[in-house]
């Protein structure tokens, strides 16, 4: 993905000046440096990045820039890349499950916190990691409310997080407890039964913790009638963990990918064709920026141009929306409701897609290739 020098003043300016052919992402600095104030401001304890969702170099500069210290790291290329555009930021190795070699390599590059969620994983962390690093367990529950289940890979049941945060502590390793209460979770109620269940957990272990790491999930604004409650969430966290806790209270830390990074990205798309007046086909699709959206669900936040730039506005009519290759999967889940007059050749730009779509972009089929802008603002006046 190429960045472009310029920087814009939105994403209008850019489509009436260039007319792109290829889709285009449209990264504004300033949004998402205020995103990682407002969790910076607002979450009670430590607020690191979950680098997966979007691992962009631009986009861990910013975040650094902004004053987020510590990284959700699950690969040696993310540690490497960690270790070189935020140097010093802490680095907590969260996928629970590593080869020997990987978890060598992390700790001779500095990795002192690493997730488990099984016996064996415990075992080879015991034989290469230092005494006094950080070991937290992770935990799941069947909860309902996230757009899909974290819970079907990772996590131990409770019985068995409370036998390895016991073994981790007798180890020597600092006990800590994590979980994911699931991606794109829009109610915060989804928190308050990992909490509670953390302080459980520790109790059964007879272990304080040090630390309670309350995942990512963090919603980011997909539909235009379900505003994100990221300060709700925040005040029912610190909330539980104060009732549940009490004077064990263990320091937070969260890791969003999600609500830190999607706001910060619109992604423009072309009008390959109307299809006798009907099926809408797009430059872009399930194969490249829009890869998501079949398994979390549409994002209605749309808007469309003309070749001008000039935003369409007649009356909305659902259309079935397809993507640029001859498979038949690439079809955007449902039906997207789009300006009835929308032509070949206008722009369809989504809004808040910086999450899981620079990441998981392919070449299926010869299309893919997406370019990158950076705007001042995602919004553009008529
Ligand atoms: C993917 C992931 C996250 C980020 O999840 P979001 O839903 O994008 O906030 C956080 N922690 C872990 C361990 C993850 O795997």
């Amino acid at each position: 993905m190429g960045l472009n020098k310029t920087i814009w003043a939105n994403p209008s300016d850019f489509i009436r000046a260039e007319q792109p052919d290829n889709p285009v992402l449209f990264f504004s600095p300033a949004i998402l440096q205020a995103t990682a104030r407002r969790f910076l401001d607002g979450f009670p304890g430590l607020v690191t990045y979950a680098v997966k969702s979007n691992p962009d170099e631009i986009v861990i500069a910013n975040l650094d820039a902004a004053g987020i210290r510590g990284y959700d790291v699950a690969s040696l290329y993310e540690i490497d890349l960690i270790a070189r555009v935020a140097p010093g930021a802490a680095m907590h190795y969260n996928n629970p499950v590593r080869s020997r070699s990987e978890i060598a390599e992390a700790v001779e590059k500095g990795v002192r916190s690493f997730s488990v969620d099984s016996l064996s994983e415990l075992e080879k962390l015991y034989e290469l990691v230092p005494q006094g690093a950080e070991i937290s367990v992770r935990f799941k529950l069947p909860v309902k409310g996230a757009a899909y289940d974290f819970g079907a890979k990772f996590g131990a049941t409770a019985p068995l997080a409370t036998e390895l945060l016991a073994r981790a502590n007798g180890m020597g390793f600092v006990p800590s407890l994590t979980f994911h209460p699931g991606t794109q979770c829009t109610d915060p109620m989804a928190w308050d039964a990992y909490i509670r269940t953390a302080a459980k957990i520790a109790a059964d272990a007879g272990v304080t913790l040090s630390r309670l790491n309350v995942g990512g999930g963090f919603p980011a604004h997909r539909l235009n009638a379900v505003a994100p409650e990221l300060d709700a969430i925040f005040a029912l966290v610190d909330r539980v963990t104060g009732e549940a806790f009490g004077d064990a209270r263990p320091a937070l830390v969260c890791e969003p990918g999600r609500g830190l990074v999607a706001e910060s990205f619109s992604l423009a798309t072309r009008v390959r064709a109307v299809r006798d007046a009907d099926h809408v086909f797009l430059n872009d699709g399930v194969y490249g920026g829009l890869a998501e959206l079949p398994l979390i669900g549409i994002i209605d936040r749309v808007e469309l141009r003309d070749g001008e730039g000039r935003r369409k506005s007649g009356l909305p009519v659902p259309r079935i929306v397809f993507g640029p290759t001859c498979d038949s999967v690439d079809r955007l889940p449902g039906e997207l409701p789009l300006p009835g007059d929308i032509a070949e050749g206008d722009y369809v730009i989504f809004h808040g897609m910086g999450a899981y779509s620079t990441a998981t972009v392919t070449r299926f089929n010869g299309f893919g290739v997406l370019d990158m802008v950076t705007a001042l603002s995602l919004n553009s006046a008529q």
